[in-house]
């Protein structure tokens, strides 16, 4: 008799905060429904083998740019694609107003249900946003945002108030603004998201997202390294937006976040100051359960590789150094989750020089082979968490969890089977992303996916994505506020 729809056999379960079990999973419509040491291969309509392989919960890749420098049906279409090749089953992606994206501002009660129409039949994995509040009249919209609209975390950018040397505009242009976008502004935010942590205190938690870089700090040591540029661009780069610039932005955050009692997430850390600071900050206020994350650049790549402006991203690229602290705080587990921050763009998106070219660029397919390879193998990572890294925590953090996040009766079967021992070099071709460069060419990973499964649908298997596009669904936050079932 047939009981499930999918059995996966015969797997390694790599499970959070548990280890790694050797059992089977039957799914049942879009739930896992049973764990067992062995399930019945006769009660399942489809069978996948999945002996040899470790089969991680999919992957929440929680730091996104989907649309921002392309249009972003277009881009949800061939970037979640590139994230279900790489066992990423949920897609958090950042939106706001302003240059880029919809270049539009305005209420979001008006913008963001344009978000959701050209979002809707063009993800191939989940999604969910995280909105920037830019104007005093959106920060009035942070209720409506949660209720309507499923919205748990919020974003703060802390260099955009001087874009002068690093984006060609002032910040003001860029973002379309009329009012001040700065610590009083951050100030008044955090009460705000503050305000809201607590009405909602019962469904989860409300948070803000911060990119801590200072301003005027990198201002002036861009003008200085502008006239003095070595020759070698990405250390050009991260000279002009000095380490110790992180640590004074995360500093004022700290501050602010103490005085607002608001819950923050300091976003990709990529220097040992910011690490310290970061780190003095959670010691500081166990309750406000501040998260640090990291980012795949930051950890896979450091700027004396011969990779010229292309892999300009904010905050840079840095020294070996700085690479291994960042190693050594997810082995302590003071990161506690990584990332792509994948912003699709192009060769011809990104023209100019390394002072006026765009900053970002994408890599969510490495997730699992990067984190593999440098840390379970390199590094002695545990396989578990990894999949905290890439699944639990942000699930947790982002108020996906238990929905997504885990491998657990209940939880919806989205699933990432992995080759430990497939071994491929990225190349540009390897990443099936509408990007025509990476800056992590020729780099060779151990440990593939070779099946992505979305809610009990097998969305990529063989070397191909099998779903159609708009199988991936919008999932509101806090999960507990939205769904009752
Ligand atoms: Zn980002």
């Amino acid at each position: 008799m047939k009981v499930y729809d999918l059995v996966i056999q015969g797997g390694h379960l790599v499970i959070p905060k548990t280890g790694v079990v050797k059992a089977d999973i039957g799914v049942k419509g879009e739930k896992i429904a049973a764990i067992s040491l062995r399930i019945d291969p006769q009660t399942g309509e489809r069978v996948i083998d999945a002996s040899g392989k470790y089969v991680f919960p999919g992957a929440v890749d929680s730091h996104f740019h989907i649309g921002i420098f392309r249009p972003l049906d277009e881009d949800a279409l061939s970037e979640s694609r590139s994230a279900v090749w790489g066992g990423v089953t949920t897609i958090c992606s950042y939106f706001r107003t302003g240059k880029n994206y919809l270049n539009r501002s305005g209420p979001y009660q008006e913008v963001f249900p344009e978000v959701l129409e050209k979002s809707k039949g063009s993800f191939f994995t989940d999604y969910a946003y995280h909105v920037s509040i830019m104007t005093p009249e959106q920060m009035k919209e942070i209720d409506l945002l949660i209720e309507r609209f499923g919205i748990s975390t919020f974003k703060y950018f802390m260099f955009y108030k001087m874009l002068d040397l690093t984006g060609g505009a002032g910040g003001d242009k860029y973002l379309l603004l009329n009012t001040s976008y700065d610590l009083g502004f951050l100030y008044n935010y955090m009460k705000e998201v503050a305000r809201a942590n607590e009405k909602y205190k019962n469904y989860g938690r409300i948070s803000l997202s911060i990119h801590c870089e200072q301003p005027e700090i990198i201002n002036v040591a861009t003008q200085y390294v502008r006239q003095h540029e070595s020759g070698r661009p990405l250390k050009d780069y991260s000279d002009a937006r000095p380490a110790f610039s992180e640590r004074m932005a995360i500093k004022d955050a700290e501050v602010l976040a103490g005085e607002t009692h608001c819950p923050i997430n300091l976003l990709h850390l990529s220097s040992i100051d910011a690490i310290e600071a970061g780190k003095e900050a959670v010691g500081k206020h166990p309750e406000l359960n501040i998260l640090l994350e990291g980012t795949l650049h930051h950890l896979g790549l450091s700027n004396d590789i011969p990779y010229g402006r292309l892999g300009k991203v904010n905050p840079p690229i840095r020294e070996r150094e700085h690479v291994e602290a960042l190693w050594q705080a997810v082995l302590a587990g003071d990161i506690k989750t990584v990332v792509s921050d994948h912003a699709c763009s192009t060769q011809k998106i990104k023209e100019g020089d390394l002072w006026t070219s765009l900053a970002g660029f994408g890599g969510t397919e490495l997730l699992f082979p990067l984190l593999l390879t440098e840390g379970y193998r390199k590094r002695g990572l545990p396989l578990e968490r990894i999949a905290e890294l890439t699944s639990y925590y942000p699930a947790l953090y982002h108020e996906l969890y238990p929905k997504k996040g885990t491998i657990a009766v209940g939880s919806d079967a989205d699933l990432a089977l992995i080759d430990l021992e497939k071994e491929k070099e990225v190349s540009v071709e390897t990443l099936h992303s509408a990007q025509d460069f990476t800056p992590f060419e020729g780099l060779s990973y151990r440990g593939w996916p070779t099946h992505t499964i979305l809610r009990g649908q097998v969305v990529f298997e063989n070397d191909k994505v099998v779903a159609q596009p708009g199988v991936g669904q919008y999932v509101k936050r806090p999960v507990k506020l939205h769904y009752k079932d």
